[in-house]
């Protein structure tokens, strides 16, 4: 086929084919449509040939389903000019049928005196080899995703293990990081020591692991090899020469050449095994059972859902709860919280599915449109009380995504919505992720004006520490502080303290879960700045919060 190949003959262009077998290049004449593909790209994705008619649609063929909304999103803010750069990351699959990550940085190249303007670009090929993690050597997440669709594409059998090391955290805030980094290290090579030739070990952040037994195994099996892997680690663990018992707990999963569910859906069922295990089961191996009704349940739940995000976030809203100002007695603002209602379900509320849509790729694009919806719902109730604030929750997957920054930053510019009144609530589950991260986002927020805040503080993974290393603006006490507070004197110096600590470094406190007056009164000395709970309104819709605000005028 002979096909026009005008703008795209610079025969410069063959140099990126060979410069470096991982890089990739095309061209693309935006008025004919032609394009042009370096040779190695040709290959490595056996498309049809160098030059294309249809080169966009032979790419989406190729791209791992979840990640085509955002990959469509982020291209055609280029092709449509909306911006003259871009940078996004997907997955894709190669000639051999494996996904691999790939990052794409494309722009525009305006045509001078007639010439066309030009798509043009590099896709980075992050590959097998290079997806390690640094501080164990072993492959982390993306590599355990190809693995898992391999498996799916040829009908194998296979076992999978996700293991989590019990109270990982407290290793960290006592005995500092470079140990906690010595424990991951002693860890992986003690899985790697137990697996042998049997499998694979990933790590798949954090101080949780994957193992995958490319066999048909039995429950029993499993059992048997958990057990000696739990045993190993109680007694003979050592780190730097040293014994260090540790606990751990586990979820498995058993693939079999029937199963008709995605990597997604295996990804989900692990993490709510890995939690039973953790929190209901003492370490014990969890497995994901197919015919337990409440495991059904929970997984047609997910599905709906996933289907609305996917749906445009159909079925979702936001609903907001008060922040009153302890001084005034006024409303300061509002915490955004998300709902979502289905026909079959009614009303689920967020615990329900947001620990587990958290891992999910889908779960980014849930998270903008909260922060677009929360944002532009509170703009227009701002224009009759402008005091107002917002507190937006934030996941620990949206901080880890590299476009969230510019995604955000494009909403608010947007709404016009003043970033000075916004808040952004670091979720539990942000807290373990790595500090470096944590302290670029919270600086990237503070440039901005925007202000940070820690979640249920007091709870989960090393809140103290983190206030030591990162600039936080308030803190949100949890609940589970509050419930008993009045005859508790334990939780009563907890409370006491926690609030002095951020009173001296000048951080403002919400208490949450104040549920009745007599604690609202009870706790009225320790100064916090603003109260939240059901005693001054449970979360509602936003012209509910209007009403509020008026009647409490
Ligand atoms: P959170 O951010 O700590 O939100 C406070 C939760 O406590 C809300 O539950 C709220 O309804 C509840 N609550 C408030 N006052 C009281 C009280 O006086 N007594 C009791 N018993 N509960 C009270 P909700 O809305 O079910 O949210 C649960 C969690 O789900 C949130 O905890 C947050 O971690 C997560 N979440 C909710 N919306 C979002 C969201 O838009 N994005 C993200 N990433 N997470 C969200
Ligand atoms: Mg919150
Ligand atoms: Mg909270």
């Amino acid at each position: 086929m002979e096909f026009d190949k005008t703008g795209l003959e610079d025969r410069t262009f063959e140099i990126s084919s060979i410069t470096n077998a991982r890089t990739y290049s095309f061209l693309c004449n935006m008025t004919t449509g032609v394009s042009r593909w370096s040779k190695n790209a040709v290959d490595d994705f056996a498309l049809s040939g160098e030059y294309m008619t249809d080169a966009s649609e032979q790419w989406e063929s190729r791209i791992y389903p979840e990640d085509l909304a955002s990959y469509r999103k982020s291209f055609e803010k280029i092709w449509n000019r909306h911006t003259d750069s871009q940078e996004f990351e997907y997955h894709i699959k190669n000639r051999y049928g494996d996904y691999i990550l790939v990052t794409c940085r494309a722009i525009i190249i305006h045509g001078k005196d007639g010439d066309p303007d030009l798509f043009a670009g590099t896709i980075i090929n992050h590959g097998i080899e290079d997806d390690i993690d640094s501080i164990t050597g072993l492959h982390s997440d993306s590599s355990f995703v190809s693995r898992l669709q391999g498996i799916l594409n040829n009908h194998d059998d296979a076992a999978v293990l996700k293991i989590g090391i019990k109270q990982f955290e407290h290793l960290n805030v006592l005995y500092g990081y470079k140990l906690g980094n010595d424990v991951l290290r002693a860890f992986a090579q003690s899985l790697i020591g137990a697996t042998k030739t049997a499998g694979y070990v990933y790590r798949l952040g954090g101080a949780k692991f994957a193992i995958v037994l490319p066999r048909k195994c039995t429950h029993e099996q499993m059992e048997e090899y958990y057990n000696r892997l739990q045993k190993y680690m109680q007694y003979n663990f050592t780190v730097n020469g040293e014994i260090m018992p540790i606990s751990i707990y586990a979820g498995a999963f058993i693939i079999t050449p029937e199963y008709k569910g995605t990597v997604i859906s295996i990804k989900s069922s692990l993490t709510y095994s890995l939690s039973i295990s953790k929190e209901e089961k003492h370490g014990e191996l969890v497995f994901f059972d197919q015919e337990d009704k409440d495991f059904g349940d929970r997984f047609k739940l997910l599905s709906a859902i996933h289907k609305d995000i996917l749906n445009g976030c159909k079925g979702f809203y936001i609903v907001y709860q008060p922040l009153v100002d302890v001084e005034t007695g006024k409303v300061a603002g509002a915490e955004a919280l998300l709902r979502w209602r289905n026909d079959d379900y009614g009303d689920v509320p967020p615990g329900m599915f947001i620990p587990w849509l958290e891992t999910d790729v889908v779960f980014y694009e849930l998270g903008l449109w909260i922060f677009r919806t929360a944002i532009s719902e509170m703009k227009v109730l701002k224009q009759t009380h402008p005091e107002l604030i917002l507190n937006v929750n934030i996941s620990a997957s949206q901080l880890e995504r590299k476009e969230f920054t510019s995604d955000v930053m494009e909403i608010i510019t947007e709404s016009g919505f003043p970033p000075q009144d916004l808040i952004v609530e670091l979720t539990e589950r942000c807290r373990h992720l790595d500090y470096d991260l944590l302290n670029d986002m919270a600086d990237f927020f503070h440039k901005h004006g925007i202000k940070v805040s820690l979640d249920d503080f007091g709870t989960g993974a090393s809140a103290l520490n983190l206030l030591r290393s990162m600039p936080i603006d308030e803190l949100k006490l949890d609940m589970s502080f509050i419930r008993n507070v009045e005859n508790s004197t334990v939780d009563q110096i907890i409370v006491n303290n926690i609030l002095n600590i951020a009173k001296q470094m000048n951080i403002k406190t919400c208490i949450e879960g104040i549920e009745t007056k007599s604690v609202g009164d009870f706790l009225r000395p320790q100064n916090a700045t603003y109260y939240q709970g059901y005693f001054y309104s449970k979360p509602i819709k936003k012209n509910e919060l209007s009403e509020y605000i008026k009647c409490q005028k």
